[in-house]
């Protein structure tokens, strides 16, 4: 699902694109910044991320506002400097739920047809014979099965959605899990331009040593959060953190490496093994 809607920003009008998420959740705001519906945890993620050394990879924040008696999180548009943007949403992490979600889907186990449903319809083979003898299965093993069909599982991300400046669009890489798979796509973000994934590699390579040395990613757990990849043909190329509606503090003194495999209990999230892998594809992409 892609939206666009025509924001007006302070000097041009330009089409805003979302990959991810309801269409309802966002808002134009004046100055080149946006409206989010708000979510606490958002709030307090960016709030004590603008104190963190990881503020120049999150879009600035401004705080909550209030629009038709709905609250929003402000912050900056990261489209609003590029003309006619390419873009891409790699949400990040070994999972996408978190910790505290599957305790909750376990609480009272009930089979779910719907779940056995769209798992058959997106691979037959994917139930056990119980499963297929009862016609169900839990939410728990659901919301791990899924984790399996794309990249998410096997390489620590995976492609959301990608929009070229052409103005194609594509959200649907639900199984696009192998190397090759995402090596495809992401050559076809770049329109093979070299120049740009070599700005986008070097771009990541700052982050992760950034990641590695921030207070907040130390002792956060962060879960569906995404990669805003934005360039466009003035050879411009940017990466930032979004999406921290399921980013949550951890119960201190616990902090996490964000590469040690989740085991129940460790709450660890996968985020760096994940964009460790990212950055090994882009630079295999690139000539010697
Ligand atoms: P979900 O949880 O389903 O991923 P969400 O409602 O939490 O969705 P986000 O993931 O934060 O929403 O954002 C959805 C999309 O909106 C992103 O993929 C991106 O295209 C766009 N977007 C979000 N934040 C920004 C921003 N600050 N600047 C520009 N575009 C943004
Ligand atoms: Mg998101
Ligand atoms: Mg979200």
């Amino acid at each position: 699902m892609v939206h666009w809607s025509p924001f007006v920003s302070l000097n041009k009008r330009y089409p805003w694109v979302q990959l991810a998420g309801h269409a309802g959740n966002f808002q134009a705001g004046e100055y080149g910044r946006l409206l989010k519906r708000y979510c606490e945890c958002e709030q307090l993620c960016l709030s004590k991320l603008m104190g963190d050394i990881l503020r120049p990879y999150v879009p600035g924040y401004y705080g909550v506002v209030q629009r038709d008696e709905q609250d929003y999180n402000l912050m900056d548009d990261l489209l609003a400097d590029f003309d006619s943007p390419s873009i891409m949403d790699c949400k990040m992490g070994s999972r996408t739920y978190l910790a505290e979600e599957l305790l909750k889907a376990r609480e009272r186990p009930r089979l779910r047809r719907d779940m056995y449903e769209k798992m058959v319809a997106v691979d037959p083979g994917a139930p056990t014979d119980q499963e297929r003898a009862q016609q169900g299965i839990l939410k728990p093993r659901y919301m791990q099965w899924r984790e399996t069909l794309s990249s998410t599982a096997t390489l620590g991300f995976r492609i959301e959605g990608i929009k070229r400046a052409d103005g194609t669009c594509n959200t649907n890489f639900k199984k696009t899990k192998h190397r090759e798979q995402v090596m495809q796509a992401l050559g076809d973000f770049v329109d093979g331009n070299i120049q740009i994934l070599k700005v986008y590699l070097q771009r990541l390579e700052e982050l992760r040593s950034v990641l590695e040395k921030s207070q907040f990613f130390r002792t956060h757990e962060v879960v569906g959060s995404s990669l805003l990849f934005v360039h466009d043909a003035s050879g411009q190329a940017r990466v930032w953190m979004i999406d921290f509606g399921k980013t949550v503090p951890l119960p201190a003194p616990l902090t996490l490496d964000h590469r040690t495999p989740w085991i129940e209990g460790n709450c660890e999230d996968g985020y760096l093994w994940g964009l460790d892998n990212l950055i090994d594809i882009l630079s295999t992409m690139l000539p010697p």
